[in-house]
Formats: C-alpha cells, sequence, structure tokens
C-alpha cells in the first residue's frame, strides 16, 4: 500500500512505502516493486522504497529540465538566498534528519549529527561561493574583438549516492550543483534512502519544482537510466570503483561528463618520531568512525619497526576501550553496526582470508553475539607481503598494521595501490611533513592528522579513486562549464575611412 500523507515511518510503521519526490511533490511512479529498508542495528524492517524504473527517470529528468530555465537565470544572489533558506530549514529539522540517519545507516547519534552539520555547511559555504566566482579575463586578444569568459551551468545533473553517508554525499553534490544553476536528480542508496527523500520534502518550500528531484531504486536500473538519459548533460557518482567504471562507461554513449568519487585504502604511514597516542587516538576515531565504513578510512598502518610493539600495545587499548552498540541506547555509543547483513558478511569474509593467510587479529576478528550486523573492532598484525587485507577496500573496523625500516621503500609501499584517494603521514620531522605529501599519489594528505575535513578545501581522488572534487570552489567548477564569447566592435571599413 502506498501512503499518501506522510514519507517518513514513524517507529514500528513497516508498511509505510516511501515515494519518490519530483517535480515539488512525492510520487507513486510507474512501477509495482519496492525494495525492503533495514535498520542495521537489530535487523528490523523499517519501511518500503520504490524500485523506480525508466519511465520514473524520464519523468524526473523532464521535470528537472522544465525547470532549468527558470532557475539558472535567477542570478548567483538569489541562489544563494535560497541554498541559505535550504540551509535554515535542515538545521531546524536537524535533530530528526539525524535520527534517521542513524536509524537507517546505523551510524552513532553524535556522528549522524556531524553530517546533518556538514550538510548545513556545505548549503552556506556554496552559497558564499558563487557569489565570489568571477570570470577569469576579458580582453582584446584578436584586434577589435573583445573576449569574455563566463561560466554557465551544465544543465541537469544526476547525482548517485552511496549508504555510508547519505545526507553529507548528497550534499556535497547537491549545493554546488544547484548554487551554479543546474538543475538534479538524486538516486540514492537503495539501502538508505530516507534521509534523501525527507530533505528533498522539507526543501519543497525552498526550490522551486523540478530543481531537486529524487528517484528511489536499483543503480541497474535507475544509476544506468540516467547515465545514459540523453538530457542529463553530467553524472556525478559517489560510491564503490565498480560502479564507478559502470557509470563511466554508460555515459559514454551520450559523451556526458562524469564526475566520479570512488573508493579509497588510505595508507597511515607513522614514523618513530611520530606522537604515538596521537597516532593511536587518530585510528581510533579515522579508522573506526562509522564503523570504518569510510572511503577515506585510516585503514593501512605502515609504521617504522622500531615503534611496531609500542604502537601496537596504545592502539590495541584505544581500540578496546570503543563502545559498540545500538545507536539507538543513547549517545554513549561510539561505534554502531555495518549496514547491511550482506556487507557484514562481506567483511567477516575478509578477516577468514586474513587468518587464513597467516595473519592474527590482535583484537576483535569476529562478529559478536546478537542481533544486528556488527563486526567487533578489529586489529589485524603478522600480514604477509602483499596480503589481500593490506590492498583491498575492506570497508568495515578493521585496520591492517604492517612495519618499514626505509623512508623510500614506506612511500613505494603506500603509493602500490590502485586507490590514490587519501593518505597520513605522522611525524615530527619537519623535512619529512615537508617533503612526503608531494610523493604520496592521493588526493588528500593529511600530516599528523587523519579524516579531517573543511568545506573550503577540495576532496577527491587519483587513479582508481576516481576524478572530479567535492567541496570547495572546485566543486563549483566541476559543474559548470565555461563559454567563450567574442565581440566583433571593429569598425566597418566606411567608418575608418571617414577618419
Ligand atoms: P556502490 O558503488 O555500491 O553504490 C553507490 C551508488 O551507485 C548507489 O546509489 C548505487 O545504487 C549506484 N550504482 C551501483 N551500480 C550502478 C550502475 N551500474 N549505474 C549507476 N549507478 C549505480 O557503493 P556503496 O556500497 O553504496 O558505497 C560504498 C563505496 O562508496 C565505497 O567503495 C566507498 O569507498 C565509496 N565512497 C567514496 C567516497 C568518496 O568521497 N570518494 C565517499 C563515500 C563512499
Amino acid at each position: 500500500m502506498i501512503e499518501a500523507h506522510t514519507q517518513i515511518p514513524p517507529a514500528g510503521a513497516e508498511t509505510v512505502v516511501l515515494r519518490h519526490f519530483v517535480d515539488g511533490a512525492c510520487w507513486e511512479g510507474t512501477g509495482t516493486e519496492t525494495q525492503p529498508v533495514f535498520n542495521p542495528a537489530t535487523g528490523q524492517l523499517i519501511a518500503h522504497a520504490l524500485r523506480g524504473t525508466p519511465a520514473d527517470v524520464d519523468k524526473a529528468v523532464a521535470a528537472a529540465k522544465a525547470a532549468l530555465p527558470g532557475w539558472r537565470q535567477r542570478t548567483p544572489k538569489d541562489r544563494a538566498d535560497a541554498l541559505l533558506r535550504a540551509a535554515a530549514m535542515l538545521e531546524a529539522n536537524a535533530e530528526e534528519l539525524a535520527h534517521l540517519e542513524s536509524v537507517n545507516t546505523g551510524k552513532p547519534i553524535p556522528l549522524a549529527r556531524e553530517d546533518v552539520a556538514g550538510t548545513i555547511d556545505t548549503l552556506q559555504f556554496m552559497a558564499g561561493a558563487v557569489r565570489t566566482q568571477l570570470s577569469l579575463s576579458a580582453g582584446e586578444y584578436v584586434a577589435g574583438h573583445t573576449s569574455m569568459i563566463v561560466r554557465e551551468p551544465v544543465g541537469v545533473v544526476a547525482a548517485i549516492t552511496p549508504w555510508n553517508y547519505p545526507l553529507l554525499t548528497a550534499a556535497w553534490k547537491i549545493a554546488p550543483i544547484l548554487a551554479v544553476g543546474n538543475t538534479c536528480v538524486l538516486k540514492p542508496s537503495d539501502q538508505t534512502p530516507l534521509t534523501a527523500l525527507r530533505t528533498a520534502e522539507l526543501l519543497a518550500e525552498v526550490f522551486p519544482p523540478g530543481v531537486l528531484n529524487v528517484v528511489t531504486g536499483a543503480g541497474s536500473v535507475v544509476g544506468e537510466a540516467l547515465a545514459t538519459h540523453p538530457d542529463v548533460a553530467l553524472v556525478s557518482v559517489t560510491g564503490s570503483v565498480r560502479s564507478g567504471q559502470a557509470v563511466a562507461s554508460a555515459a559514454a554513449t551520450t559523451l556526458k561528463r562524469v564526475h566520479l568519487e570512488l573508493g579509497g585504502k588510505a595508507p597511515v604511514i607513522v614514523f618513530a618520531d611520530a606522537d604515538l597516542d596521537a597516532v593511536a587516538e587518530g585510528i581510533r576515531f579515522a579508522g573506526f568512525g562509522n564503523s570504518g565504513q569510510d572511503c577515506g578510512a585510516a585503514c593501512r598502518i605502515l609504521v617504522e619497526q622500531s615503534v611496531h610493539d609500542e604502537l601496537l600495545k596504545r592502539l590495541v587499548l584505544q581500540v578496546e576501550s570503543l563502545v559498540v552498540g545500538d545507536p539507538a541506547d543513547g549517545d554513549h555509543i561510539e561505534m554502531g553496526p555495518l549496514v547491511s547483513k550482506t556487507h557484514r558478511d562481506s567483511v567477516l569474509g575478509f578477516l577468514d582470508r586474513a587468518i587464513a593467510e597467516g595473519a592474527r587479529a590482535a583484537t576483535g576478528g569476529k562478529a559478536p553475539e546478537g542481533d544486528g550486523y556488527f563486526v567487533l573492532p578489529t586489529v589485524l598484525v603478522d600480514l604477509p607481503d602483499g596480503a589481500e587485507a593490506t590492498r583491498e577496500e575492506i570497508f568495515g573496523p578493521v585496520v591492517t598494521v604492517e612495519t618499514f625500516t626505509d623512508e623510500d621503500a614506506v612511500v613505494e609501499a603506500a603509493n602500490r595501490t590502485a586507490y590514490g584517494l587519501s593518505a597520513s603521514v605522522w611525524t615530527e620531522d619537519a623535512r619529512r611533513a615537508a617533503d612526503l605529501p608531494g610523493r604520496l599519489d592521493f588526493g588528500t594528505v593529511w600530516v599528523n592528522d587523519h579524516l579531517a575535513f573543511a568545506t573550503e578545501m577540495p576532496w577527491g581522488g587519483f587513479k582508481s579513486s576516481g576524478y572530479g572534487r567535492d567541496l570547495s570552489t572546485y566543486a563549483l567548477d566541476d559543474y559548470s562549464r565555461t563559454k567563450h564569447v567574442m565581440f566583433n566592435h571593429a569598425r566597418r571599413a566606411d567608418e575608418r575611412e571617414q577618419t
């Protein structure tokens, strides 16, 4: 049964079917299939979402296309005002959004609150930044001709988002996409559609119909239809490498632009002179926050041999102090479950194979008893060179610890991965702190920190981690296009003869 009056399920109302949001209103769609949505901390069904169809995508793209002329011709100030009103609307509903995010993803409430705060900040930043955008130059580069460069929106943009930060990754796309004058069709992960749908519903009071649309459903259907749609100018994906490849190759059929924020496997390089307490605390936060389901997670520790034992001792103490449980138990919960049973089983598979390869769990290494899709926070040691767990993105509460004795060798080992999203270096040595970031092939390199973000600074990867930048004014560039306009103002021949 499709509920007509509400989009968001009250607790225990598992029969609620969440509808798409198209052209300023909730919409039943054209399909008949639905997808169950679970609370991963308990395994309980919390709602159903519609499995969108290509016809649903057609309708949403048509709405976005129809809204485009009105939205793009607004001044930057007008669009910025709307983004600021959107930020205020989300701020007024922040607790509801944080609880929805927590119940759908299993993330602790304080972390969900941070995601909402980051969402609001991104909207506010893009509102301000878009008003400061200037064209590069205006000048006479051909005699009698004045050239100017204008930036304009690309058109209808498709935004495809993952389940680990459903609201935040959507905001990192929606804010710059709308700020520069595009309209948007958002496809959230089929596992975590709650906050995207609720946000669109809340912002119906702020954005004109069609400016922001949400279609739920499978990547292989809704995502694919967006990536191949002739009226979509650009498709922006945050997700796994495999999905990025699928979207890039589908988008090639219409040669649309692609923006890819994909997976990561962040090395954490720890020199003997580092503050080991800070390292252990940093990994506690950056390796296990969001249950390690973070593309930038501090998951691959490379520690100088001479301090391996000391770091491991402090790290295990830190990790064993994490409070793991159902986020609904209260704000003291620091680590929740993994997002789904399938994903929990995938992480356990990595652990089994690592142990079979000769690794040992210094702590954790298994799922605890009880309901929900939990895995204990785990530190793997004694890994053979090139072990799968040190190469592949596990995307769970698992860090591996390897050792090194030589600076050049550790740089080489850190770069020996297909991913290029983020890395960190921990040292008190000024030369190394200045030198290593330039030698590491990652889009973000932290020194003596990990997973610290600034909305003003770009986020994005190299190599298999994709291309395109979220956050900062670079995102505004990514979602707009440059145009050269040239005015011929040379006087006519008869005018020249008169002088
Ligand atoms: P996923 O790739 O399974 O799904 C991401 C999105 O892509 C979903 O909405 C999915 O439905 C869609 N999708 C899947 N196949 C598609 C296809 N063929 N065509 C179009 N869309 C398709 O990723 P996930 O499991 O939801 O998220 C985890 C992954 O996301 C990890 O690899 C993680 O590293 C990555 N991630 C990256 C960043 C970043 O900023 N670089 C941020 C968060 C997550």
